[in-house]
């Protein structure tokens, strides 16, 4: 490759690394505040749970981010769903338990 071949190749070089190295950088600041499930029209994406999802419409499955990037988002997700279920069902369990023996009790009153 002639001299100025080469110098014109490596300035080519050169201002391909300033781009890429500028839209890095942007990134790498974004994903401290922006999640990476946040879609551009603000929609969730992500297959878990998180406390910052907004039910938009009960009757579709569109959820709405609702952080504002004045914190860390990492720290609301979920890292077992699973458990999170099994716990609202043995919540739901124990209530329903409970207001059986409540009734239980008012109609033994109501006999006595
Ligand atoms: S709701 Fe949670 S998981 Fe979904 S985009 Fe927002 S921060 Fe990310």
């Amino acid at each position: 490759m002639a001299d100025q071949d080469q110098e014109a190749f490596q300035e080519r070089l050169d201002r391909i690394a300033r781009m890429f190295s500028g839209i890095v950088s942007h990134a790498e600041a974004s994903s401290r505040t922006r999640c990476p499930y946040r879609d551009r029209h603000d929609r969730c994406t992500a297959l878990f749970r998180c406390r910052n999802q907004i039910v938009e419409d009960a009757e579709s499955d569109l959820l709405t981010c609702g952080h504002d990037g004045t914190f860390d988002y990492r720290t609301a997700w979920e890292s077992h769903p699973r458990a999170r279920q099994r716990a609202r069902a043995k919540i739901s369990a124990i209530k329903e338990e409970a207001a059986s023996r409540r009734r239980e009790q008012a109609g033994e009153e109501q006999q006595a």
